[in-house]
């Protein structure tokens, strides 16, 4: 029989990556799995469980990428995993409506609200974040009239034409501005400025504000490493957008279910002392709603969300919409997902930000901790920065040996320094201590760089 080449011991990474070059460009289905800021040959993973990760060649590695965010329970947690089973015995996709996909909504609607008060009046169920944030922007376009989109610097909303101008994640990671195979009267209708500007907020409005669909932004900007908002941003933009008669778009596919119950939005909601809320009219989700399964939504008060076909003329569908096995491993992980697991993910980034900042800073590494609730990251440079070219400004070149090394020691790091890094609940006091045995040898490699 032909040998089972998703066993662990079967090649070398090196061998699945020379393989995989041959078929998949680049070896990957998404570049920054490639390594290419970082140098040096990707793992191919087997299998995960709980805090590990394990690669073809038999060896394990604590995981603080979690599939990108996905895994705040950790991989494969056993009640995730038999849900997707019941589920997939009972058929992988209709193509027709099931009871599971209402009880998501429902379920995402009473965690996205604050004192018993939802911006979730409809939800729509996609695959990705991609179609979340693209259906988003359609419906921003078909609420208004109007052409023209803002975004910010170094945010990150998915490959869609509109949105791949200076972009984060992977485009910041392979310094690309934009993307190839856009039309120029594509890029045209999206005007970029810079994050934490207020003035340049107030200029674009001031300029194209008869012009402006929309103005979409990360909750929390994690895609450009770890950037918050500066207290009041978010309120910001919302008002100025509404002043204007443009929708804002809160893209919370990455600080969704994670930062808090209620995303960005609710941490921020339950932070603010004077009770103010900043209420965008659409928001974007993906990853955890789907506990590492294709799933995304898009979500918001029913007089924009019932302009979606088939009761309004904003046309959206997909033959995976919904599905049901997705759904089942979205549903078990938000309903595992308690304040024990938030106050758990909370307590490891806590004490993970603060010893590798402690590490960086025994061996002379001028760093700062990005912080967005249990998101986090770090950059090398000597203030905070605010914007994507400040974060573009800093020493950057000091991540790849710093992750090698921590791979090295088994710890799996995203290999870019512009990504976030992911905790789950599975990252126990046993596992936390092994990531923090790891931190010295890999900030003295920073610090060589
Ligand atoms: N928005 C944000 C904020 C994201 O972080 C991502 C993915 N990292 C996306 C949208 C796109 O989601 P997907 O990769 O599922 O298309």
């Amino acid at each position: 029989s032909a040998p089972d080449t998703l066993a662990a011991g079967s090649a070398t990474n090196q061998q699945s990556f020379d393989r995989a070059r041959a078929i998949l460009p680049g070896g990957v289905n998404s570049p920054v799995r490639a390594f290419g800021s970082v140098g040096g040959t990707p793992r191919f993973y087997v299998k995960a469980s709980g805090a590990y990760v394990t690669d073809v060649e038999g060896r394990s590695y604590i995981d603080l990428v979690n599939s990108w965010g996905p895994a705040i329970l950790g991989h494969a947690h056993p009640e995730v995993i038999e849900a997707v089973q019941q589920a997939a015995s009972r058929g992988l996709g209709f193509g027709a409506s099931t009871p599971a996909e209402t009880e998501l909504a429902e379920l995402v609607r009473s965690r996205i609200s604050v004192g018993g008060v939802s911006p979730i009046e409809r939800l729509r169920l996609v695959s990705t974040g991609t179609e979340a944030t693209m259906t988003a922007i359609r419906l921003a376009r078909g609420a208004t009239g109007r052409r023209l989109l803002v975004k910010f610097a170094g945010h990150y909303h998915g490959h869609s034409d509109g949105l791949l101008a200076e972009a984060g994640s992977g485009l910041a990671t392979l310094s690309m501005p934009g993307s190839a195979g856009v039309t120029a009267e594509t890029a045209a209708q999206t005007l970029v400025i810079e994050y934490n500007n207020v003035a340049a907020l107030e200029q674009v409005f001031a300029e194209h504000g008869h012009d402006i669909a929309g103005v979409i932004f990360e909750a929390a900007a994690a895609n450009m490493g770890v950037l918050a908002p500066q207290p009041g941003f978010n309120e910001t933009i919302v008002r100025i957008a509404h002043e204007h008669g443009a929708l804002a778009i809160s893209d919370e596919v990455l600080t969704g279910f994670r930062v808090d119950p209620a995303g960005y939005w609710g941490l921020d909601a339950r932070a603010s002392a004077t009770g103010s809320r900043w209420v965008p009219d659409l928001f974007t989700f993906g990853k955890v709603i789907g506990g590492g399964m294709p799933l995304a939504a898009l979500g918001g008060s029913a007089r924009i969300m019932e302009l979606l076909a088939p009761l309004g003329p904003v046309y959206q569908a997909g033959t995976l919409s919904g599905n049901p096995v997705a759904v089942a491993a979205g549903l078990a992980t938000l309903r595992l997902a308690d304040d024990a697991v938030y106050s758990r993910l909370n307590q490891v980034a806590e004490t993970l930000s603060q010893e590798t900042s402690a590490a960086l800073s025994a061996e002379g590494v001028e760093h700062v901790v990005q912080h967005a609730g249990n998101l986090f990251s770090f950059a090398f440079s000597p203030t905070e920065p605010l914007n994507f070219a400040d974060v573009k400004a800093q020493q950057g070149y000091r991540y790849a040996p710093f992750f090698h090394s921590m791979l090295e020691s088994g710890v799996s790091l995203p290999p870019s320094v512009f990504e976030a890094w992911f905790v789950s609940a599975a990252h126990d006091d046993g596992v936390v201590s092994k990531i923090v045995e790891a931190l010295p040898a890999a900030a003295k490699a920073a610090a060589a760089a």
